[in-house]
């Protein structure tokens, strides 16, 4: 039942920019309904506590920024760990350190120097003579040289993808950063953590003072509610809300198979990769290490990606020139829209980490309350 008939705000949507656009508009003494299709708060950044362990149920979320007020806002709602990601790929027997890094190349050939590293690798790039990269294969090959490619990136790009490296285009790598350091650190950014409890108390306390209807989706609700609040942001698909008149975005997605084992420690680290392209899964993620867990059991999840369609989630927007082009088409349906403000990676169409969420997020605020 609702407490109101007329909010200031419909937020669509309880994910990250949902929940701080509507915990910024309650503290400046907005009324906001937020509705979620799903049966949880959180949106992707959902972590759900299995026997103490924070499971993150939407693959693993890492929170790194080096935007130090991005920082601060979000340290206001839970202290966050020392956690750094420092994954870990698998080729066949082989196990490597991520990033392409000194302890990887040192593993791979046998080097100890910087110097050693960058002529091996100088060495295989020359070999090939790539001048001009055709495909994603060339360009990886001419940038890398033969072995980082053949055991790190080729399978797991191929398995990501849905297609062969020959046959996607070259611009979707632009660079691949090789580290000449002894240095596991994956982010380069000045800030890292997990906050401590997972991020579902996060999302809580940002939404306090906010009313919130969860396994209530937009467009039913809209129809049976049509002037429940004075403004819409909605955090949803945006071909979804035109009813996909310009046709379909494309997305991928990802199924997680979530496992409970009785084992207290499975693979020793949070995130292990599996570069094979025969290993059906990507990556394989023990929840408990993100915060150095110590409980008699565990928790695995795998990762397959998948092809979207209709009807399964979209995770990640696929930024290419095709896609690009619709979704300047939709866009300016969205810029028409009186009333209705677009947010988030689902709304905006855009690969959005979660500090770049936050960010985009407040600056909405700031435009809507002319501050
Ligand atoms: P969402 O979290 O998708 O929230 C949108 C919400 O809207 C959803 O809950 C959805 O159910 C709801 N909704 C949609 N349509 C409707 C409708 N019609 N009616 C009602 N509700 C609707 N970022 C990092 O910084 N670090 C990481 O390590 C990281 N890892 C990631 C791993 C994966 C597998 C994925 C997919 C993303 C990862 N991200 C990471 C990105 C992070 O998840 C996003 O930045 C963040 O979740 C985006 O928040 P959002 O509110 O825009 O979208």
């Amino acid at each position: 039942m609702l407490k109101s008939r007329n909010y200031d705000f419909l937020i669509v949507g309880a994910g990250l920019f949902g929940s701080v656009f509507a915990h910024e508009a309650t503290a400046r003494g907005k009324r906001c309904l937020v509705i979620d299709r799903r049966n949880h708060i959180g949106g992707n950044v959902y972590t759900e506590n299995i026997h103490g362990i924070n499971v993150h149920k939407y693959g693993a979320h890492i929170f790194h920024t080096s935007n130090r007020n991005v920082w601060s806002y979000i340290n206001q709602f839970a202290e966050f760990n020392n956690f750094i990601n420092s994954p870990i790929a698998v080729y066949g027997n082989e196990i490597y350190n991520m990033p392409f890094n000194m302890n990887t190349f040192s593993k791979m050939w046998g080097v100890r120097t910087p110097a050693e590293a960058r002529a091996k690798i100088a060495e295989q790039i020359e070999e090939l003579g790539i001048t001009n990269p055709a495909n994603l294969e060339e360009q990886a090959l001419s940038l890398v040289g033969h072995d980082v490619y053949e055991k790190l990136i080729k399978g797991y790009t191929e398995k990501q993808w849905g297609r062969d490296c020959r046959d996607l285009p070259a611009f979707i790598i632009k660079r691949l950063p090789l580290r000449f350091t002894y240095d596991n650190n994956y982010f380069n950014d000045k800030f890292q953590g997990i906050p401590v409890g997972g991020y579902t108390p996060i999302i809580a306390k940002l939404l306090k003072g906010c009313e919130v209807l969860l396994n209530t989706d937009y467009f039913d609700f809209i129809t049976a509610n049509p002037k429940i609040s004075n403004k819409i942001v909605y955090t949803g698909m945006i071909d979804e809300y035109f009813n996909f008149c310009l046709g379909h975005l494309q997305y991928r997605s990802v199924r997680f198979e979530t496992e409970e084992l009785d084992v207290d420690n499975y693979q020793g680290n949070a995130v292990f990769n599996y570069t094979a392209r025969e290993v059906p899964f990507t990556r394989i993620i023990e929840h408990k290490h993100f915060e150095f867990g110590t409980q008699p059991t565990t928790v695995i999840s795998r990762e397959y990606p998948l092809e979207w369609k209709p009807g399964i989630e979209p995770y990640y927007p696929i930024n290419d020139e095709q896609n690009g082009k619709l979704y300047v088409e939709y866009a300016k349906l969205a810029q028409n829209e009186k009333g209705v403000i677009f947010g988030g990676r689902l709304g905006q169409y855009k690969y959005y980490d979660m500090d770049k969420v936050i960010e985009a997020a407040l600056c909405v605020v700031k435009q809507e309350f002319k501050e």
